[in-house]
């Protein structure tokens, strides 16, 4: 048996050498502080990154709840079948935007059916109704003043076109936001053909307002199984037209490719992935020796982890609570389970709404912070007959158990911020002597033989996800971290990225960082000579060690 504390010792020594190799190569860019970052151009951008040595993939804990997608499973074409179960979980439980503002449902049918042709004359596309492209460029032009950062690399690097001769074929949610990223690929010289990660998440008008500047778009909100994969191989099988980068949310689009069409795939030069599940699947491939190309997984980025998980359910968790469920927080009892990013971000917004938040923690470090943050730390049963509500945020299973739910009190609520709709036991509540009454979207009461009523939202799904908004900055910071991993995966000399799954370098996710701050018309201290090597950091960064924690 390994010696658990000589594991530690060789991770610090690891991310040290780590550190002194970045320290080195960022010297010999020392021209470039932080603050001129902003400044600098795509040729410095990319040479600065590719001085920047790679990254094997550390050890992560990421929580992997009960994920039965592999890249052996072929998904079927036969047939329209129904959504449950069998379509890919990444596919209707990754993450969301707004959902489409258009109501199409006067047109029920199937945009596969029609011949639908753009401005241009193109027909390579398909799409709800590409007559609403004029409303979905109005949506990506709204979108566009929160994505300041994206707009500024675009700008930026427009004249230089680091993605000219790249063919990338996208696997995301079809939103105003992505729609920036689309546009921003564009104008950096690529040609993208794009589908839907999720089946129910495109907007339809901005994916019309796509497919009418050229780009080809095969997705619609609503799709059937079949219509997701017959999308993902309209995008990628098209005659005289080579893919040659990836850029997918949840793995499915890689999936495809590397099952299907396998002497394509082996002629990618990059994936850039998204999603926890899509990373996932890369590292069991690459673990088996099965991934032919390198791959770079943004999810795991810090500016990604902190904003996607704690600002964003900061921001987003009340807006769920409270489109679904019209209720006043101050004064209630809320348990959240899960003190990580996600609880912590929750947390914060209820506890300023004046809420009486506890915590239930596993992790005696989570449980003191949350100590230290001025909240009670609690077993659920302890507390279970007073609650109010209680927010699951763990990404594990059965934290809420029926037994639990037995005990709640009248018109107590019940939801889940996790990534899974495990952490509840929803399966439990579906027997006979309870009753479910759909009492609004996402809303349902269940209702026990004695009348007590416990609402749960989401059915268990991710709350903000299904309920709400996720603000646009966010989505920003994600959108310029794919675009930088794009194009340093696409310019990267033969031999820098091998056959396996890679981290964002330090200084990218550094520089993703300073682009955004400019919104906020934040001055950065810069570090001095002196200072620099009292510190003994370069003065361009990186400014952290890859362990620092922040
Ligand atoms: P995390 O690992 O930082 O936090 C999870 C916490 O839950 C940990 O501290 C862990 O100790 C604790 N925990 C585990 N089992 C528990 C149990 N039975 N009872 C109490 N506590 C328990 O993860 P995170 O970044 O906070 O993410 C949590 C979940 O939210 C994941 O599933 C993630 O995919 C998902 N997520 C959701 C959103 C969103 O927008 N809703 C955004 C990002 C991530």
């Amino acid at each position: 048996m390994s010696d658990p504390s000589m594991e530690v010792k060789l991770e610090v020594k690891q991310a040290s050498k780590e550190v002194k190799e970045s320290e080195n190569v960022a010297e010999k860019y020392s021209a470039m502080t932080v603050s001129k970052n902003s400044e600098m151009n795509m040729g410095e951008l990319s040479s600065a990154f590719s001085a920047v040595p790679t990254h094997k993939p550390v050890k992560k804990q990421i929580q992997f709840v009960e994920d039965k997608q592999e890249f052996s499973r072929f998904p079927t074409k036969a047939g329209r079948r129904s959504l449950s179960r069998s379509i890919s979980q990444s596919s209707t439980d990754s993450y969301g935007s707004a959902a489409s503002y258009t109501d199409s449902s006067d047109d029920e049918s199937s945009p596969r059916d029609k011949t639908q042709v753009n401005s241009k004359g193109s027909s390579d596309f398909c799409v709800k109704n590409i007559k609403q492209a004029e409303f979905g460029r109005r949506e990506i032009e709204i979108a566009e003043q929160d994505m300041s950062a994206l707009i500024s690399l675009r700008k930026r690097a427009q004249s230089e076109k680091p993605l000219a001769g790249a063919k990338i074929v996208g696997c995301t949610h079809i939103t105003a936001q992505t729609a920036v990223l689309i546009e921003t690929l564009v104008a950096l010289g690529a040609e993208c053909r794009w589908t839907a990660c999720n089946i129910y998440s495109t907007q339809n008008e901005v994916a019309a307002a796509l497919s009418e500047t050229g780009v080809a778009v095969f997705a619609w909100k609503g799709e059937s199984e079949d219509d997701f994969w017959w999308c993902i191989d309209r995008c990628v099988n098209n005659e005289g037209w080579q893919p040659n980068m990836i850029l997918d949310d949840g793995g499915d689009l890689t999936h495809w490719m590397y099952k299907k069409y396998p002497n394509v795939f082996k002629k990618i030069r990059g994936i850039v992935e998204e999603s926890v599940t899509g990373v996932h699947r890369l590292y069991q491939l690459s673990k088996a020796g099965k991934l032919c190309v390198p791959a770079m997984n943004v999810n795991d980025s810090v500016t990604k982890q902190k904003f996607d998980n704690l600002y964003c359910c900061r921001e987003s968790i009340l807006d769920g609570l409270k489109r679904t469920t019209d209720v006043m927080f101050g004064g209630k009892q809320i348990v959240v389970c899960g003190y990580g990013e996600v609880g912590k971000g929750c947390c914060a917004a209820l506890k300023a709404l004046g809420a009486v938040v506890s915590i239930t923690e596993i992790d005696p470090i989570c449980a003191l912070q949350a100590c230290m943050d001025g909240f009670r730390v609690v077993k659920l049963n302890e507390v279970i007959r007073q609650v109010d509500v209680i927010i699951t945020c763990t990404g594990n299973k059965n934290v809420v158990t029926r037994d639990q739910l037995d005990r709640m009190k009248n018109g107590s609520i019940v939801c889940n911020m996790g990534h899974s709709n495990t952490e509840i036991d929803v399966a439990s509540l579906r027997t006979p002597e309870l009753t479910w009454e759909r009492v609004r979207s996402q809303v349902d009461h269940i209702i026990w033989p004695d009348g007590k009523r416990v609402i749960l939202l989401a059915e268990g799904r991710l709350l903000n996800l299904s309920c709400s908004t996720v603000p646009t900055f966010v989505l920003s910071i994600t959108a310029t971290t794919q675009a930088l991993a794009l194009i340093e995966l696409y310019n990267a000399p033969e031999g820098r990225y091998k056959q396996d799954v890679y981290l964002l370098p330090k200084k990218m996710d550094e520089y993703v960082a300073s682009l955004h701050l400019t919104t906020f018309d934040a001055h950065l201290t810069e570090l001095s000579d002196d200072q620099a090597k009292y510190l003994g950091l370069n003065k361009n960064g990186p400014f952290k060690p890859n362990y620092y924690r922040y």
